[in-house]
């Protein structure tokens, strides 16, 4: 990302706007937040799109501070080594600090900064000041990342890594109340494995567990990118389809049903007939209920139709 005044003009208005209204971190913080114009900048832009190797660390003063995870003050004698580096062509800068973000020893991100506008030498106080700045911010990264990473195991199932049953329960609940606030379709698609007791009777619940694994990948892979695939329990797996009515879904989980059928799964000539299948029900808002449960206990009772009618079938009705 970059941030800056594009030139001397557009410098001045901002920076006296600084000093009238006061603004300290917090509030230059605020101010970004609530324009897009810097964002939209045709120097954000520019930085956006510039592509850096992380090979060439004597032609390339980032890659540098990167793997060595050092700052490095660029002076208007030493950047002239580094010409050819796309970063400073495009900077046009006399001086230049590159600064690591780091957390621990690992480096998470790089800042910048010029004095393309002022033209006044760097100074010592300078670099320290953005070493302090670069620490906090390269450590609250990593914090972030962490936080992210933990509420995703969190929601996850050890098994399958789908969505577990209780991320399912938030997630139906967030995308109804997104469907009735947009007046849009959605639907929900309950898949139960066929006779899988008569597998893991034979081969025991580890290679049963492999066949779960393999099935969660075969969901994920096969679904829109827009739906959940979640692990409802066992070896029962529920999809939530946002915008779906019942004839999408219907075409979806038949698609689904049809690519199970296909798929070669180990072993599977343990099944009755020979091949592993599922049965699936299908339920959809607003027909079929106002609320999750109304969906949940609809899309199992046509899950229970399919299984009663032989199996291997899609029942929405
Ligand atoms: P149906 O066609 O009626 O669904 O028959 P089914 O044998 O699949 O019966 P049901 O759906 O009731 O499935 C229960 C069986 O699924 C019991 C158990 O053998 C197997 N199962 C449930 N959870 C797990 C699991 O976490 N791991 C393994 N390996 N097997 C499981
Ligand atoms: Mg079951
Ligand atoms: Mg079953």
């Amino acid at each position: 990302m970059g941030i800056g005044p594009e030139n001397g003009e557009e410098a001045n208005i901002a920076w006296t706007k600084i000093e009238e209204k006061k603004m300290d971190l917090d509030d230059l913080i605020n101010a970004f937040k609530n324009s897009s114009s810097v964002l939209e900048s045709g120097f954000n832009r520019q930085v956006r799109s510039l592509k850096v190797s992380m090979h060439d660390k004597d032609e390339n003063p980032l890659s540098l501070a990167a793997l060595e995870g050092m700052p490095l003050h660029l002076t208007s004698k030493t950047i002239q080594r580094y010409q050819s580096s796309p970063v400073i062509k495009m900077l046009e800068s006399c001086e230049l600090l590159i600064i690591p973000l780091k957390a621990k020893d690992r480096v998470n991100g790089i800042i910048v900064a010029d004095n393309f506008i002022t033209n006044d030498p760097i100074t010592k106080d300078d670099i320290r000041m953005l070493t302090m700045l670069a620490n906090q911010a390269g450590l609250a990264i990593e914090n972030s990342q962490l936080f992210e990473l933990t509420a995703e195991r969190a929601h996850s199932d050890y098994l399958t890594n789908l969505w577990n049953h209780g991320y399912f329960q938030y997630l139906l609940q967030r995308e109804l109340e997104i469907a009735k606030a947009t007046k849009s379709k959605l639907s929900l698609i309950t898949i139960d494995i066929d006779n899988f007791k008569v597998y893991n009777d034979t081969l025991g619940h580890q290679s049963g567990d492999k066949i779960l694994k393999d099935l969660a990948l075969l969901l994920r892979n096969q679904s829109r990118k827009m739906d959940h695939v979640c692990r409802y329990g066992g070896e029962e797996f529920t999809i939530i389809l946002p915008q779906a009515d019942q004839k999408e879904a219907y075409l979806i989980a038949e698609r689904l049903r049809m690519d199970i059928q296909k798929y070669p799964f180990l072993n599977e000539n343990i099944f009755p007939n020979h091949k592993l299948t599922v049965s699936l029900g299908i339920a959809t808002f607003p027909e079929n209920g106002q609320f999750p449960a109304d969906l949940i206990i609809s899309s199992d009772k046509f899950l229970y139709k399919a299984k009663s009618q032989g199996k291997n079938t899609t029942c929405c009705s």
